[in-house]
């Protein structure tokens, strides 16, 4: 149940190719959004070619001034902040990273609009909620009057198949108030990936972070530090029993001729060079991993590459590689798995974003797959946005 009839007017920061955007519009709630900010020109260009009626402001949101945001009279914000200062790989500048300064000045013109936005959302990597910005972020929150609510949360968990841990916060101002409970596709609470408690001491932000730099790589590991809240009882099994809990990537992936193309193959030297540290998955695979905005530009750790071939086993081929030196034979072997990357659309698609998403012709392979990098699931966005309205 969606509490409000009246259509609201949302401002989108940071709105980079508009996954928020689709987010709202798969949620159904009554919205428009009145203004889209991004520095990027790239990313602004792909946002109007999806979303021509939007009016985009081409600006660093430092140099809009609190007589412009007055004037967007919003009722909800939605914000994706750069990531970077808060990705366990990056150097962690936090709230000193250069990147940050511009979500510092949101918070800051926040308390002192005369017409705050009722609803919030923030989304960002996971280690945000370990970071000085976020404690100030919570603060801010708590001095104008908002509750809200953190969670840790993949696209994996709703049966999507694919990994992308990001934090979430949603947040409403009084007298708004949240429901006690939403419960997600997969039959489980939401609330079983809530991010429990805030850290009020630095020693408590310590200890929070070094459990966070244990789980880092794994989703598995990173759920069992996220409070497990028992399922609604009332709420039965029946509801959920034709739920399949992970759908294959199948379903999401574009009909492309068997033979690889140019276009999405692997060169040969880098199979004999990576191949074994590769993600490689086929059709029937239940999950893949994050897609980052190196993807298709390094290989180590940037997104699962497909398997076309359907009768072989990659542990086949790894075995046989094993009494292969020369490379001419390695590359033989290898080209039998017939493995190619991901088309830029099959990422849009696992990122839920809609069938007649597309890029401006303009774009570059490279660009698509930076920005997709960047973007979020609109599903994930879609859910929290529901629940945020309830
Ligand atoms: N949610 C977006 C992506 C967010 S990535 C999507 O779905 O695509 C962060 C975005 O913030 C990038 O597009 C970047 O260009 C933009 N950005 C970073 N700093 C900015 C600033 N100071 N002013 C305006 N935009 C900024």
């Amino acid at each position: 149940m969606v509490e409000q009839q009246e259509e609201v007017r949302v401002v989108e920061f940071y709105s980079g190719i508009g996954g928020m955007h689709f987010a709202l519009k798969e949620c159904g709630i009554n919205a428009t959004v009145v203004a889209a900010l991004d520095i990027n020109t790239v990313a602004n260009q792909v946002y109007q070619h999806n979303f021509p009626s939007t009016k985009i402001f081409q600006r660093n949101i430092e140099s809009i001034t609190l007589k412009e945001f007055q004037a967007l009279n919003a009722d909800v914000f939605l914000m994706s902040p750069p990531c970077q200062p808060f990705t366990r790989s990056g150097k962690q500048g936090d709230n000193e990273d250069p990147r940050t300064k511009s979500f510092l000045y949101i918070l800051n013109l926040l308390g002192r609009l005369e017409k705050q936005p009722s609803h919030i959302l923030v989304e960002n990597v996971k280690g945000f909620e370990t970071s000085e910005t976020r404690n100030h972020l919570l603060q801010t929150l708590s001095t104008c009057n908002y509750v809200y609510k953190e969670f840790l949360l993949s696209p994996y968990h709703l049966g999507i198949p694919n990994q992308r841990l990001r934090y979430f916060l949603v947040a409403k101002q009084h007298p708004h108030q949240f429901v006690s409970d939403c419960l997600l596709e997969n039959g489980h609470s939401l609330y079983k990936y809530i991010i429990e408690n805030s850290a009020s001491s630095n020693d408590e932000l310590e200890e929070r972070r070094n459990v966070s730099a244990a789980a880092e790589f794994s989703e598995e590991a990173a759920e069992k530090h996220i409070a497990e809240v028992p399922k609604v009882a009332s709420l039965s099994q029946q509801k959920f029993a034709n739920y399949l809990p992970n759908r294959t990537i199948k379903m999401y992936l574009e009909e492309l001729p068997d033979i690889v193309t140019e276009e999405h193959k692997i060169d040969e030297k880098v199979l004999i060079r990576f191949g074994k540290v590769m993600d490689i998955v086929t059709e029937e695979s239940e999950r893949t991993m994050c897609f980052t905005k190196a993807y298709f530009h390094y290989i180590e750790g940037t997104g699962s590459v497909l398997q076309m071939n359907k009768t072989l086993q990659k542990s086949e081929v790894f075995q046989s590689l094993e009494s292969i030196d020369d490379d001419l034979n390695k590359g033989e072997i290898w080209k039998k798995l017939n493995i190619r990357y991901f088309t830029s659309k099959e990422i849009a698609n696992l990122h839920h974003l809609p069938a007649d998403f597309s890029f401006p012709k303009e774009i570059t392979r490279k660009q698509q797959y930076r920005l997709l990098g960047n973007s979020l699931n609109s599903h994930v966005v879609s859910v929290l946005l529901r629940f945020m309205f309830s």
